[in-house]
């Protein structure tokens, strides 16, 4: 006989619903707001016009974000350029640069748990004569030095790989790539947007050329974002690929978003204020929020590496049971699965499936992502609330049963009706 479980307790403080899926986008912190506001009333001067004050006034403030986001990655405010977000600066980098150093050679090489926005470009540049390798990951989601080594030839020109994964939450040796690429003379492109404002980041010690940041993942406004592109040792140079007034020392044209930009640099000065502490609390509540489930739960697999992992994130499959079915009685916390129907596609999630996961535990993932607003009070709740699910989804699963009385599944020879 199985037990009636009781629903967990709302605690005190706790609304519903929840909002822990950080990786997705996160909430406008108040005092980016605040910072934003003027200038989508008075200060509503094009940064560019040069012969009056409202341009001096919007010009000065987008020097200010400059500096906010350069000293957040230890970069110099020339070196950064506006652009709409990261989906927009991976464009920029990868295009940009194969199309700049397409005489030096027309290799380049990335690795199969990128973001599309890396993915899909490199394989755009494969449509027009670029040759592109996909470096595969190992269990943990961490790429092999030896692998990126053995891949590097005479005609590469780009290493574009990414500095945190925003599904499984691995950092990858970013440090080790850098000083390698250094020593071949090969840029080192990184999409740092999981990764910039939670974890130290620094251009110079990491040996990154470009890197590519985003304002809506640490807190900032949507549609704005940031490319740092090195000026110095080497000098970089990057082909425009959107033409017009020049803006942007000529590699992005287009009237700056001065709000927008303004945001993002209140959004780095933030981060780069708090991140120490907020990074500790961050993993202080992970941490219990995995000893809860871990400690009431059998069945259950963390993905990816937790020795080399942002503090905000859990990527937890529940073997047995289906992530649709746990997303759906889970829907007041809102979080992400790595499982079909989430996606426009019906595989489950091309990450999982790379770190060599078989489809039942890829199908059963969980990602959490947690954040600046997010309280002890509300991990204590979410791990209730999906010990509680998880439980009785698996009361109706004959599989279940089947696994805790120790029976392989994998050799289960099924009758066909
Ligand atoms: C969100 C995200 C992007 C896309 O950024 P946008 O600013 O939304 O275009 C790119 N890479 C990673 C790793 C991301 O998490």
């Amino acid at each position: 006989m199985s037990t009636v479980l009781s629903e967990p307790k709302v605690p005190a403080g706790v609304k519903l619903p929840i909002y822990m899926d950080n990786h997705a986008t996160t909430q406008l912190d108040p005092r980016v707001l605040e910072a934003m506001l003027p200038y989508f009333t008075n200060k509503f001067g094009n940064a560019a016009s040069r012969n009056h004050s409202f341009g001096w006034e919007a010009e000065k403030a987008v020097d200010l974000a400059r500096e906010q986001i350069a000293k957040l990655i230890g970069a110099t405010a020339k070196e950064i350029i506006f652009t709409s977000g990261a989906t927009e600066s991976n464009n920029l980098a990868i295009k940009g640069i194969g199309e700049m150093y397409r005489e030096r050679g027309n290799h380049i090489i990335t690795q199969v748990t990128e973001h599309k926005a890396v993915l899909d470009t490199c394989k755009r540049m494969e449509k027009l004569g670029y040759r592109v390798t996909y470096l595969p990951v190992n269990a943990d989601g961490l790429i092999e030095m030896d692998d990126l080594k053995r891949a590097i030839d005479n005609k590469t020109i780009l290493v574009t790989i990414m500095f945190a994964n925003n599904e499984i939450g691995v950092i990858q040796p970013i440090a080790e790539i850098g000083k390698l690429c250094h020593e071949k003379g090969i840029l080192f492109h990184t999409d740092a947007v999981q990764a910039v404002g939670k974890v130290p980041v620094d251009v110079n010690t990491m040996n990154i050329d470009v890197l590519s940041l985003s304002g809506h993942k640490i807190y900032g406004p949507k549609g704005v974002g940031a490319l740092y592109v090195r000026r110095r040792n080497p000098r970089v140079q990057i082909a425009a690929q959107m033409d017009g007034g020049g803006h942007e020392r000529g590699m992005r044209s287009g009237t700056l978003n001065v709000p927008g930009i303004v945001g993002l640099g209140a959004a780095c000065e933030i981060s780069r204020l708090e991140m120490d502490a907020e990074a500790a609390k961050l993993k202080t509540m992970r941490d219990r929020l995995k000893e809860k489930l871990e400690s009431n739960l059998d069945f259950i697999h963390v993905n990816g590496s937790m020795e080399h992992h942002l503090p905000g994130n859990l990527n937890m499959s529940f073997i047995h049971v289906e992530g649709e079915s746990l997303l759906m009685g889970i829907n007041d916390i809102a979080v992400s699965s790595g499982s079909a129907c989430t996606s426009a596609t019906l595989e489950p999630s091309y990450v999982l499936k790379a770190l060599g996961l078989g489809d039942d535990v890829a199908h059963s993932s969980i990602r959490f992502g947690l954040g600046r607003f997010n309280s002890q009070a509300e991990v204590d709740y979410v791990a209730d609330k999906v010990v509680d699910v998880v439980q009785k989804l698996r009361e109706l699963s004959p599989l279940y049963e089947m696994a805790k009385e120790g029976i392989d599944l994998t050799k289960v020879q099924w009758q066909a009706h």
